[in-house]
């Protein structure tokens, strides 16, 4: 089998290793595709060193097919299409006890701190899996993790029907998070600097603007000068939270999605006079995957323009190489391709 590991500075080594059979508990799939994002690009960038031990298999959006199970299996048989959602929880801390093991004190996310995906056979733990349904292609089941990220920003910005809401920062979170907001009814303006990027959410039939077009000048004219009911911080730039946070309505919720890993300046000026709320939102639960995978059977997420490239687990590093350059939105690997 092949596996791609991350060995430091930046090198990304595909190499031919021996599989081993499924441990009890466990199931192999057999991987189909691995999309790459913004986290394993900082991950090979060294960002994450401290956290990632070398070599790394990464990957954590994927989709597969089951073709093996341990002992103590049941659930799942060979052929089973499958995505694995990839966090790994203690169930005794004190978010575990009270159901909230997604944001469990002592996570495990698997692709960063332990094996990932990036492999043409991969053993699982199987409360892992969730099952992708029969109308949804493998390709477009590897969205299902980004997918459930939005699914979650959405349901934790309590956005409903009518309602106006600003995405700000326009990349495929960003464009996963509109994308979701508008099948719940939303109204939905993203924000983007990258011209390029507008240029594809436009043609998708979303609207967008240029931060740098007077963005406050813009949501006052499409609210009638009330302000977004809901605002999306994807961003993770000062200047984007600043602009989720002036945009909002009365009583208007920020959703804070991006990672900001120094302190960010906000106005609580603005949340004490239009009694705002701010809410953190990380990962996805069981329930989010699930509505992810459903959302992108039903065709309301736009897959074939998310999906702008595609490359061989051979060739797994031009992956981050694509992604880098800026152009391509989601990249997957074809895992299956290969050998
Ligand atoms: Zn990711
Ligand atoms: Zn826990």
């Amino acid at each position: 089998m092949l596996a791609a590991y991350y060995e430091g500075q930046g090198r990304i080594a595909v190499r031919d290793v021996e599989g081993r059979p499924p441990a009890p508990g466990e199931v192999q799939l057999k991987v189909a595709f691995v999309g790459i994002c913004g986290t394993d690009l900082h991950i090979l960038d060294g960002d994450m060193d401290a956290r990632v031990s070398l070599p790394a298999i990464l990957g954590h959006e994927m989709s597969g097919t089951v073709t093996a199970v341990g002992d103590d299996v049941d659930e799942w048989v060979p052929g089973d299409e499958v995505v694995v959602v990839p966090l790994d929880w203690c169930g005794t801390c004190p978010a575990c006890l009270r159901g909230l093991s997604h944001i469990c004190y002592r996570l495990n996310f698997i692709g960063i701190d332990s094996p990932g995906a990036l492999q043409s056979t991969w053993n699982v733990p199987k409360r892992t899996l969730v099952r992708v349904p029969s109308n949804l292609g493998l390709k477009e089941a590897a969205l299902a993790e980004p997918t459930a990220v939005a699914v979650h920003d959405v349901r934790r910005s309590e956005l409903r029907s009518g309602q106006k809401a600003l995405v700000v920062g326009g990349g495929p979170i960003g464009l996963l998070i509109a994308s979701v907001a508008t099948a719940a009814g939303g109204d939905v303006l993203v924000s983007e600097p990258n011209s390029q990027r507008r240029q594809l959410i436009d043609q998708i039939g979303l609207r967008t603007v240029d931060p740098a077009d007077n963005l406050a000048a813009v949501v006052d004219d499409w609210t009638q000068g009330a302000g977004v009911d809901v605002s999306f911080e994807v961003s993770g730039s000062a200047g984007g939270v600043e602009a989720a946070v002036t945009s909002l309505a009365a009583r208007g919720r920020l959703a804070l999605v991006a990672i900001h890993s120094r302190p960010t300046p906000v106005d609580l000026f603005k949340f004490f006079w239009r009694e705002l709320t701010l809410v953190g939102a990380r990962v996805y639960e069981q329930g989010d995957f699930e509505e992810a995978l459903r959302l992108l059977g039903s065709g309301a997420i736009p897959t074939k323009d998310l999906i702008t490239d595609v490359v061989t687990l051979s060739d797994a590093s031009d992956a981050f190489e694509r992604l880098r350059a800026g152009h391509a939105m989601k990249v997957l690997v074809d895992c299956g391709d290969s050998k």
